[in-house]
């Protein structure tokens, strides 16, 4: 009874960002459960190389190129996952970038990219699926938020990047709250240092890594695969009785 709790059989999923990283496994994860899978990102040679790459694993899954940092390609995103797949019952909210800099030498043009996709076009995917799961009766959305969310995760200067995260979490309890009478979950993950394109650099270098892995109990990095498994937890009937929760994923990072 319980492993079934996992299935996704028949249900339709929206991955944004889902190109490669954390998206991806995401999209591998909700598609090995049995769901109709669609993932969006700004490259489409990456966006066709991902569905390749899900087709390899068994997962027919398609790809929609949108820059979720536009309110109106946020908006549009979803409604062309919900018509591609005919409904949307989940929405992983993954699309995102890290900018490293000193606050007074931070652009407004960088601070806008960062909000803008982070936090702002995260907002509109989930408010375009929320209309259509009201519609439904149900739903459920994962945000992907950060450990950097809760710390500045210091030495890295990167005061956009946690503010939005920080936003993800508070907008992720905002709208479970609005939006649990109409059977709606909407979850977050906040994950720690795992091993992706966008950690690729600071875990190259020696005395980053050995700062972090001093500061990470389990001493090592994560894996997309392993957000992933929370991300399916969390938007599986496993959940059933989860929202507004903030899990963090990240080997013991925020313990101490
Ligand atoms: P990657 O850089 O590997 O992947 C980011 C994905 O988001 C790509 O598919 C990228 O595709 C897409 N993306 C970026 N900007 C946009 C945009 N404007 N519109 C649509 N898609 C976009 O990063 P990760 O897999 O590491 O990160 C995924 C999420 O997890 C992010 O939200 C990140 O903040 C979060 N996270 C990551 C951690 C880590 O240690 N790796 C830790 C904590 C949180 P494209 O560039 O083609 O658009």
């Amino acid at each position: 009874m319980y492993a079934e709790l996992f299935r996704l059989d028949g249900r339709a999923a929206l991955v944004t960002g889902g190109s490669r990283g954390i998206g991806l496994a995401c999209a591998e994860a909700l598609g090995e459960a049995g769901a109709r899978v669609a993932i969006s990102a700004r490259s489409r040679e990456e966006g066709a190389k991902a569905v390749d790459y899900l087709k390899q694993k068994g997962i027919e899954a398609i790809y929609l190129p949108a820059d979720v940092s536009s309110e109106s390609a946020a908006q549009e995103a979803v409604r062309q996952a919900a018509e591609a797949l005919g409904g949307l019952d989940i929405l992983v909210n993954n699309a995102g970038i890290a900018r490293h800099c000193d606050s007074l030498k931070l652009t407004p043009e960088t601070w806008n990219e960062v909000i803008d996709t982070n936090l702002t076009g995260l907002f509109w995917c989930c408010r375009a699926a929320i209309g259509m799961m009201v519609a439904k009766g149900s739903g459920s959305i994962v945000n992907i938020g950060s450990i950097s969310g809760f710390i500045s995760n210091l030495p890295q200067n990167q005061v956009a990047y946690n503010a939005s995260k920080a936003g993800v979490h508070m907008l992720t309890k905002s709208l479970a709250g609005e939006f649990a009478a109409s059977n709606i979950r909407i979850n977050a993950v906040a994950p720690g240092y795992i091993e992706t394109a966008m950690t690729q650099g600071g875990l190259d270098d020696p005395e980053w890594s050995k700062i972090w892995l001093g500061m990470t109990p389990m001493a090592r990095a994560g894996k997309a695969s392993e957000v992933a498994a929370a991300v399916l937890f969390l938007a599986s009937d496993a959940a059933s009785y989860v929202t507004g929760s903030v899990l963090t994923i990240d080997g013991g990072y925020t313990i101490h």
